[in-house]
């Protein structure tokens, strides 16, 4: 694609947003909305790349944030949309600050419920909400899994105070990772029986993220039929708040072959780090996809990728490529809106890659450099 040609003149290691591919997702997200009169919340803790916030804001209602600073970069570059925050627990002066910048604050506990209550019922144009734990889930990995063995992250119904509901307006369940219309399902259905009888006494159901709903096989007229069910039954507004799903497959990063050698294999270190660009490749694990690449062994040349960190598990995985690499070639891996930049960090002095914007005309725009005081300023 000629696009591909345009971004791998610009400087490396860097980042481009792709506009036409984030397009794509909203207008999806944006289907949601107009069929089930839901809120669609950007989950900012996925991509919080704020350039693109005005665009992001003519599809869908807002934004959710997991703290003080994506709620306060919510209220500075996504103005007059919602802004909803949930975090495991609220430190004071925080607090004071999100009751003035926040429309829906959830809490993780009754106790930190009890805490603010007072302070919160003065702030009759705030909404709060409870984060509930159905202890249902279909993740496998614990640590993406908030239903795992004594899990921090919300109240289960053994620990729900029924009579402490009064100031409550709403529920919140983020119990879902990367997952279908049909977990959904199974999960609204475990919500129900254990947690059925409060909704009624309740405003909104907020459904947290984990929601595929942009990937091609995603059931969204399943989606669409929850939410309206939902609605119809308990007079609900529900709440989605997807991170991935905004973002998936809306970005590129770029990097260039730095040195070739070998070691019972092809080896190749290239300019961008595993461990510092995209930490989700040794997190989750899994594998980027590069442009014009394959599996190991499947086209002629094969190489160990790893970054130029001393970190040994610093590997982005094992690729094969039609032509042999060279100093100097670029690559370009997919899917790198998401979950990378955020992560971003300077472990072993590795610059930070500038961030690029592809716009829907094919030109490209420099958002972002970092250098050397980007660095130290942490330090
Ligand atoms: C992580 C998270 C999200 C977004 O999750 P995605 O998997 O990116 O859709 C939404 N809500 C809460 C509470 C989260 O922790």
């Amino acid at each position: 694609m000629e696009n591909y040609e345009i971004i791998t003149k610009l400087p490396t290691p860097c980042y481009v947003i792709d506009e036409a591919a984030l397009v794509k997702n909203l207008e999806i997200l944006q289907s949601v909305e107009q069929k089930t009169g839901c809120h669609v919340l950007l989950a900012q803790k996925a991509f919080s790349s704020y350039c693109i916030y005005p665009l992001i804001a003519k599809y869908i209602s807002g934004t959710t944030a997991s703290g003080i600073f994506e709620a306060r970069l919510a209220h500075e570059e996504m103005k007059n949309k919602q802004i909803h925050v949930f975090s495991p627990a609220y430190k004071d002066n925080d607090f004071n600050e999100l009751l003035e910048i926040c429309d829906h604050i959830v809490f993780n506990s009754f106790s930190q419920w009890k805490h603010f209550r007072d302070k919160a019922k003065k702030h009759i144009d705030v909404e709060f909400g409870l984060r509930i734990n159905p202890e249902y889930s279909e993740i496998e990995t614990d640590i993406y899994n908030p239903c795992f063995a004594n899990s921090r992250l919300g109240i289960t119904l053994d620990n729900f105070e029924e009579n402490e509901l009064e100031g409550i307006s709403g529920l919140h369940f983020h119990t879902m990772c990367e997952q279908g219309a049909e977990t959904l399902e199974r999960t609204i259905k475990v919500v129900e029986e254990k947690f059925g009888k409060y909704l009624y006494r309740m405003k909104w159901l907020n459904f947290g993220g984990g929601h595929h709903i942009t990937k091609p096989d995603y059931h969204v007229d399943l989606l669409v039929d929850i939410i309206n069910y939902l609605k119809k039954k308990y007079d609900l507004q529900i709440y989605i708040e997807p991170g991935e799903a905004v973002a998936i497959d809306a970005g590129f990063l770029v990097t260039t072959v730095l040195d070739l050698t070998e070691n019972g294999m092809k080896l190749a270190i290239v300019d961008t780090s595993a461990a510092c660009h995209m930490p989700d490749v040794l997190e989750m694990p899994y594998r980027p996809y590069i442009i014009g690449s394959e599996m190991p062994g499947v086209l002629p040349y094969t190489y160990r990728l790893g970054g130029p960190t001393c970190l040994a598990g610093d590997i982005i995985g094992d690729y094969s490529f039609n032509n042999e690499l060279a100093v100097g070639d670029k690559l370009i891996f997919t899917d790198m809106a998401m979950y990378t930049i955020v992560k971003n960090n300077t472990f072993n002095g590795m610059p930070l890659p500038s961030i690029y914007q592809l716009k829907t005309d094919g030109s490209t725009e420099l958002i972002k450099e970092f250098g050397y005081e980007d660095f130290k300023r942490r330090l």
